[in-house]
């Protein structure tokens, strides 16, 4: 099994690409943190984990407080000793999150707080339980819109997910003699709730998959397969990357009529 021995703390783990991970993780033998604001999802997760013979709690916590994120850590080492892998993948989409000529400062701060701040914590409270075990893997999600700009734009999150990349990007090259490595995991547009009042609209959906080389949107499956990588040895030197699974969005000038 690839995570064999590992205990890994998964934010956002109550849904969509979190969930699918915790389910990937622990199957590949992991014990599993699993962190969300939702409680009840949070425990249905645990319970789908528990169900096909893996091993999991749940922690409520909201990402973007202190106590909360210092807690989350603590239970790990508490309940499993050790923390060997953080996968900070907790985030927001707000609907109101537009351009930057009518985005309100509310929105930019609440997704500031979530996304940016919310990786800031986890890495902040996460590294010294990683120290603690020898080392470990950090997973923050970014994603594609790091990259790439959009003219259906989303400004908050966008600048939010540019933040969340460059500091993965000084962390892993801090700590990197140190046994600890860190990665940003850039997803294309996934098929989960982040998404689902987005993909609704017909003509929303249209404008985002005329830009995607593999025609369609990924599942969440696809993209807790590379968070397991990047969680895992398999990915011993990989390091400080933008890893981004988008099924070739940023490899495309025109696509495929
Ligand atoms: P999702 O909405 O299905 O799940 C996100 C989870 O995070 C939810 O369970 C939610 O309760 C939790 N959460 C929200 N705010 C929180 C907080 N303050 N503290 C703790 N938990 C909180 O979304 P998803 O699509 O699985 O997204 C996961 C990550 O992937 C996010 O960082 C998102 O930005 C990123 N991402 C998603 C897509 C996509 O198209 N779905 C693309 C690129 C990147």
């Amino acid at each position: 099994m690839r995570l064999q021995n590992k205990v890994a703390l998964i934010t956002g783990a109550a849904s969509g690409i979190g969930r699918e991970s915790a389910l990937l993780y622990a199957k590949e033998g992991a014990k599993v943190v699993v962190c969300d604001l939702n409680e009840t999802a949070g425990a249905d997760t645990v319970q789908q984990i528990q169900a096909q013979g893996g091993e999991a709690i749940f922690v409520k916590a909201d990402v973007s407080k202190t106590a909360d994120v210092k807690a989350m850590i603590e239970a790990a080492e508490t309940t499993y000793g050790q923390l060997n892998v953080l996968f900070n993948n907790a985030g927001i989409f707000h609907a109101k999150d537009g351009s930057v000529l009518d985005t309100d400062e509310e929105i930019w701060d609440l997704t500031m707080n979530v996304n940016l701040k919310g990786v800031f914590l986890g890495c902040k409270y996460g590294i010294p339980a990683l120290l603690r075990s020898g080392g470990g893997s950090i997973v923050n999600t970014a994603s594609f819109v790091a990259v790439m700009g959009a003219a259906t734009p989303q400004i908050a999150y966008t600048a939010s997910k540019g933040g969340v990349l460059a500091l993965t990007r000084e962390i892993a090259v801090e700590f990197a003699r140190q046994n600890i490595r860190a990665n940003a995991l850039c997803p294309g547009p996934v098929q989960t709730p982040l998404l689902d009042e987005l993909l609704a609209d017909p003509a929303r959906r249209q404008r985002r998959l005329v830009h995607i080389p593999a025609g369609r949107f990924a599942q969440a499956q696809e993209i807790a397969q590379a968070a397991l990588f990047l969680a895992s040895n398999e990915s011993a030197f990989v390091n400080g990357s933008t890893f981004l699974v988008d099924g070739g969005i940023t490899a495309a000038y025109v696509t495929p009529e």
